[in-house]
């Protein structure tokens, strides 16, 4: 066995990453984990497994059965699916039971009790475990593996032990108020015989490990999680899990020749995160930290892409007899060559989005202004140009949203009246609002004066602006950005011997040879 390529270490002025702890070449895998928990979106639910996010069961191309106990979620019959090949946890089972009938504006909540509940099952069974254990039961295996599963959620951001990294109104707000349907879950989950039986006997959820003393209302308040261990789980959800896209079938099919614009990529980059199908949240992985530039690329199995001898990942061991990896295994593959002690950088946003909007994103859903060095470059070439930086406060963005809202007064009626809204909840709110639909059309309403700016360069300035760009800089996304215009993923190497390189979005494969070719032909 390998030396682990990164170790998790505090990273100076960026809290606790993943650095290096040897010399990795291009294409090697550096973090090859399965994920601590998923979460099936409310639009996947009826198409991809609650426990592991596949669509089919591996080797086939069925589509995993209902869950025999609420009916509600999808979930693998076979053993490649999660670690626990046992069925619904019995709280997330009870939990889905009694959020069936949630209207639209509930499923984001129902998505959040969806998590709340999983955490409640890793508590209940950890609770029950008895201190000595024995590695032949397999009930002391279950235990152990909730244990570790829950001490893995601990070390994710924001961490109860930092008292500074706080947890936003939002979470706080949303752990109160699903209180009830989670109290009720677990005591609907105590009645009900557990379908595994494989807790305190026939009885189902009797906590057996539990002091007969002890009061079994505390218990199972325990179970529930304070309101504040709760909200905290919901921020360290909301902070770390990586989302995971619906399968190529389900993905929204864009127009055959459709003109590749940056304009329709990113329309329909929007569109695809929409069909976010679910998310998983992982140990290590979860701890890498942004960079523009990444020098990894997140690579994920979901459907069986590291199954596929064609794809050159190096097989080691899946489940199954070894035959596939497990549908919830995530690797993260060098970009390019890491030295040792270097930190480990991925990107939470598309390599090739615009730098306004990527650092908007990256405020806004993650709470920093990006500090790396193509940032830096970026910064200083919009502030030359008069475009955004994504830095801009709410007064500004009114302003741009009202300018918007003047020009497209000449264009369409519908592009007028909605940079209109913009400027006016732009003016409205300031920028710690989460007035989700208000912040979208402002960030729009700027993207499009940008746009209407830059149409308007003229060749001699666009031949200036094409010489400030570093060599290295372009030379980063001709290797390692994806030749899919619309897609917005990196490039890597799946093995470091192979002689192509794979996107971890779209799975296109571009041979050295072509790149060679492309380079020179310009
Ligand atoms: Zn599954
Ligand atoms: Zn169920
Ligand atoms: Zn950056
Ligand atoms: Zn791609």
């Amino acid at each position: 066995m390998d030396a682990p390529a990164a170790t998790r270490a505090l990273v100076p002025g960026r809290g606790f990453g993943l650095v290096a702890s040897r010399d990795i070449a291009a294409g090697e895998t550096v973090v090859r984990e399965r994920a601590v928990l998923c979460g099936v979106s409310e639009a996947h639910r009826a198409l991809a497994c609650a426990r592991c996010l596949a669509t089919t069961a591996r080797g086939t191309s069925s589509r995993p059965p209902p869950c025999p106990g609420c009916g509600q979620v999808l979930l693998c019959a076979s053993g490649a699916c999660a670690r626990d090949a046992l069925g619904h946890g019995p709280i997330a089972c009870a939990a889905e039971r009694l959020t069936a009938c949630a209207s639209a504006a509930e499923r984001v909540d129902r998505e959040r009790v969806r998590f709340l509940a999983a955490c409640a099952d890793l508590r209940r069974d950890a609770a029950t475990a008895p201190p000595p254990t024995n590695p032949a039961d397999p009930l002391d295996a279950r235990r152990r593996d909730a244990a570790e599963r829950l001490a893995a959620l601990d070390r994710l951001c924001p961490r109860a032990d930092d008292p500074a990294d706080g947890v936003p109104r939002r979470d706080v707000d949303a752990a109160a108020r699903l209180r009830p349907t989670l109290e009720r879950a677990v005591a609907d989950a105590t009645s009900a015989p557990d379908p595994r039986g494989v807790v305190g006997g026939p009885a189902g959820f009797a906590p057996a490990g539990f002091a007969p003393s002890s009061p079994l209302a505390a218990a199972l308040a325990s179970i529930v999680g304070s309101d504040a261990e709760n909200a905290r789980l919901l921020a360290k959800e909301a902070r770390n899990a990586f989302g995971v896209m619906a399968a190529p079938e389900f993905a929204s099919p864009t127009a055959e020749g459709e003109a590749a614009s940056a304009a329709s990529a990113y329309a329909a980059s929007a569109v695809a995160e929409r069909s976010v199908r679910g998310a998983g949240l992982y140990d290590l992985a979860s701890a890498v930290n942004h960079a523009c530039f990444p020098n990894v690329a997140r690579f994920d199995n979901f459907d069986a892409a590291f199954d596929d001898p064609e794809n050159g990942f190096e097989a080691r061991g899946g489940v199954n007899g070894g035959v596939y990896a497990p549908p919830d295994e995530l690797r993260l593959v060098a970009v390019d060559r890491v030295a040792r002690g270097e930190e480990i950088v991925m990107s939470y946003r598309p390599v090739g989005e615009p730098t306004a909007r990527r650092r908007r994103g990256l405020r806004r859903a993650f709470g920093f202004a990006c500090a790396c060095a193509r940032c830096a470059l970026e910064v200083g070439w919009a502030r030359e140009d008069g475009t955004s930086t994504g830095d801009e406060d709410a007064r500004a963005r009114a302003r741009a949203a009202a300018t918007a809202a003047t020009a497209a007064t000449a264009a369409t009626a519908v592009t007028a009246v909605s940079a209109a809204a913009a400027a006016a909840a732009a003016r409205d709110h300031d920028d710690d609002d989460d007035d989700d639909a208000a912040q979208l059309a402002a960030d729009e309403a700027m993207d499009a004066s940008d746009a209407s700016r830059l149409a308007r360069v003229d060749a001699v300035e666009s031949a200036r602006r094409a010489d400030r760009i570093p060599g290295e800089y372009a030379m980063w996304f001709a290797r390692n950005e994806c030749p899919d215009p619309r897609c917005g993923g990196t490039l890597a190497p799946p093995n470091p011997k192979a002689a192509h390189m794979m996107c971890n979005y779209c799975g296109r494969k571009r041979t050295d040879a072509e790149f060679f070719a492309a380079l020179e032909a310009g």
